[in-house]
């Protein structure tokens, strides 16, 4: 009966325990459900197969240069705060063989012949939503389109989820990426005590959602998510001032402030790595001991890697000052005029786990207070 009032668009009510039937429905529509989950007191993004797989009761308590793991004997599934890993590993794999070349007589070259695997992801904040759209404008130009991306793009599902406790170390309001996931999901769940409040965004969504027990959501259920959301939005970690940056980074590339920064900055490329924006990757062969076989694999890189900014024979960023800089210039700058939009989303992650515990949010405010002196 509840067939006929779905559509996309449409927000119903669903137990929570009909969750594993959604997960089961993904997993026979031929879907890996991946999810967070936690590992070795931490949280990562690994496959799932019920909400038993799923962190219960748990939140992350985050700061700069700090992550820990907090009970809260709540039955809620979704309100920790990710950690490190960001679902960009699914759609641009840390590691990847480009293609395997083999001396026959001649050179035989064999591209990577792996079908895109199919991923659902289970519980993508706004602001990881909003991240895989920039990677998105990256991989996808009108120019140009990354093959293995594109591929793993388009068999893509996406279930969203609404971040209501967000953590001490996010400022998404600040780039309008968050709290709220808008778009660019096919079911979104906000987490209430005793159901999944869901929003239906997409015709496959639709489909699976016609299975499910689910029932129109009460406007007390919807008042209540919306009430969460209002609460979320006061309670950002951090706040960050986009109004000028393009030109405030721009504009003071001798400030102090990158003397100060560089002082602290261990140039480990961790802020980069855990970014789920940040896209920059070296090309490596390896080659057999006979020479006969070579494996060409895609890796993450990051400039803030000596070597990564090592042209004709000199390093053009010798110094960590200048390695922070250009992390920050582009990101935050010159990424606008390229991509149409900032890079960062404020999930907080790269500050977090900063091992100097470098946050970009007070980093922009001292330049800003340097340059206002
Ligand atoms: S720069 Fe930092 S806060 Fe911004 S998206 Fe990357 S990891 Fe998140
Ligand atoms: S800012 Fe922090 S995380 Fe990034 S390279 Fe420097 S020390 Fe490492």
């Amino acid at each position: 009966m509840i067939e006929r009032h779905l559509a996309i668009s449409s927000v119903v009510s669903l137990p929570k325990t009909e969750l594993d039937a959604l997960l089961a429905g993904l997993r026979h529509n031929g879907y890996q459900t991946v999810g967070p989950c936690l590992k070795d007191e931490g949280l990562v993004y690994a496959g799932i197969e019920s909400l038993a797989d799923l962190p219960r009761g748990v939140i992350s308590e985050q700061a700069a240069g700090k992550f820990r793991l907090v009970q809260t004997g709540q039955e809620r599934y979704f309100d920790i705060i990710p950690g490190g890993q960001s679902w960009k590993q699914f759609l641009f794999p840390p590691r990847l063989t480009l293609f395997t070349a083999q001396k026959d007589g001649r050179w035989r070259i064999a591209p990577d012949g792996e079908p895109a695997p199919r991923y659902a992801l289970i519980g993508v904040r706004a602001c990881e939503l909003a991240a895989i759209e920039i990677q998105d404008r990256a991989f996808m130009r009108e120019d140009y389109a990354d093959p293995i991306y594109r591929a793993r793009r388009r068999n893509l599902f996406i279930v969203a989820v609404n971040c209501l406790h967000p953590a001490g170390t996010c400022f998404c309001v600040s780039l309008g990426s968050g709290p709220r996931a808008e778009r660019g999901y096919d079911l979104c769940l906000t987490e209430l005590d005793d159901a999944f409040l869901v929003e239906i965004g997409s015709e496959l969504g639709r489909s699976l959602m016609t299975e499910l027990a689910c029932e129109p959501a009460s406007a007390y259920l919807q008042n209540a998510a919306n009430q969460g959301l209002e609460q979320a939005v006061k309670q950002m970690g951090r706040h960050l001032d986009t109004s000028d940056l393009p030109q405030l980074l721009a504009g003071n590339l001798d400030a102090e402030r990158w003397e100060q920064v560089g002082k602290r900055c261990l140039s480990c490329a961790n802020c980069t790595l855990v970014c789920p924006t940040c896209f920059c990757w070296d090309a490596t062969d390896h080659t057999d001991l006979l020479g006969k076989v070579t494996r060409r694999e895609r890796v993450w890189d990051s400039f803030f890697n000596p070597a990564f900014s090592y042209f004709a024979g000199g390093n053009t960023r010798p110094a960590i000052r200048s390695r922070y800089r250009q992390w920050l210039t582009h990101k935050l700058g010159a990424w606008k005029e390229q991509y149409g939009t900032l890079g960062c989303v404020g999930c907080g992650r790269c500050i977090t786990w900063c091992p100097a515990g470098i946050d970009l949010t007070e980093e922009i405010a001292a330049l800003r207070e340097e340059v206002e002196a």
